[in-house]
């Protein structure tokens, strides 16, 4: 539909303003006039509105005019007939959009640069992004300019050969600047993530240790069991059997090691960690059947004044928000299901 089919139908000009009949010619880029109503105008628009203010009326009386230069004649008249009836069709807007755009930021209309942020955002391309970018800078859209920056990091091998980035790093090494440290910025933002989903898969690691220490000596699982019991040979391989396993090694390791006495063994050393961290957040009081942590427990609490380092405590706080962040993230069905995960929440406290 073309913007002169547009305004057929649609009330632009009220019964009540045809009385008075049009007294502004806006005039666009190739000399053609639009008539418009300077009340209508200056309702739309506070910009126009200071221009028709202006005390040039004096020299010519009746008739005001208004020059829009600088964008194609349909798009003035697109944006003038948003100015009486606040609305435009989805072709028009497509096809005027970043003129749309323009004029809605010089002549202060938000209801329009709200339509035009939007229809531009949802038409962005590698072509046209860096285009639509500097119009975003310029026109103060900064949801717009975000969404082109997003666009650009992620395609930005292509970018680089369109047409709209060698004018840039021709005429804007600000803006091109701007990007570059945007991309910056996001990668170090990745990388922070990466980061931090590493870490937190190792806690969520150190909770299964945990949960597995208890079992295998509680109940027992495949090779080891408690020591009053017989490791049943019957037994299935539990679902953390991955981490279960090497941690069945180390206990059997432990228990047989002749360096450990001496301290000088790192895999026992790294086992005592292992139930150290049992001790720090088991909530069982004396009869926990994992080894040592009741003598752990009682020397923390001869230390408690405050000997514990910080790290161990930060250690111990994100293995237990780790066990109830898997917690929460399980299947309700699934959670009811887990009785001991449950004990484990409640140390969640500490
Ligand atoms: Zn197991
Ligand atoms: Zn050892
Ligand atoms: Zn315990």
């Amino acid at each position: 539909m073309s913007p002169e089919n547009s305004s057929d139908n649609s009330p632009i000009f009220s019964p009540a303003i045809d009385m008075d009949g049009p007294d502004v010619q806006i005039i666009s880029s190739d000399g053609s006039c639009i008539p418009a109503h300077a009340t209508i105008l200056a309702a739309a628009s506070p910009v126009l509105e200071g221009i028709l203010d202006t005390p040039r009326k004096h020299r010519s009386s009746k008739n005001k005019t208004i020059q829009i230069l600088g964008v194609p004649n349909d798009a003035v008249s697109v944006f003038v007939h948003f100015l009486y009836s606040s609305t435009c069709t989805d072709e028009e807007m497509k096809k005027y959009g970043i003129h749309l755009l323009a004029l809605s930021h010089v002549y202060s209309v938000p209801q329009l640069k709200r339509r035009c942020t939007r229809a531009l955002a949802e038409e962005l391309t590698i072509e046209n992004v860096v285009d639509v970018l500097q119009l975003a800078k310029l026109c103060d859209a900064p949801g717009l300019y975000l969404k082109c920056m997003k666009l650009i990091y992620s395609n930005f091998k292509a970018v680089e050969h369109t047409e709209g980035w060698q004018f840039l790093q021709n005429h804007d090494p600000h803006l091109e600047l701007d990007i570059l440290q945007f991309i910056d910025e996001a990668e170090l933002r990745k990388k922070r993530t990466r980061r931090h989903k590493e870490e937190q898969s190792l806690y969520v690691q150190l909770s299964e240790a945990m949960d597995c220490l208890e079992h295998i000596c509680t109940e027992g699982c495949t090779s080891v069991g408690p020591y009053d019991k017989e490791p049943s040979k019957t037994k299935s391989p539990c679902s953390k059997f991955s981490i279960c396993e090497g941690l069945q090694q180390s206990i059997k390791h432990y228990a047989t090691c002749k360096k450990r006495v001496d301290g000088g063994c790192t895999r026992c050393k790294r086992m005592l960690q292992l139930l150290k961290l049992h001790s720090s957040i088991c909530d069982q009081s004396d009869n926990c059947r994992v080894p040592l942590c009741r003598q752990f427990k009682l020397k923390m609490r001869l230390s408690r004044t405050g000997n514990e380092s910080t790290r161990w405590k930060l250690l111990v706080r994100k293995v237990v928000s780790a066990k109830a962040i898997s917690y929460l993230s399980m299947p309700k069905r699934k959670r009811e299901d887990e009785p001991r995960v449950n004990s484990g929440m409640r140390t969640f406290k500490l």
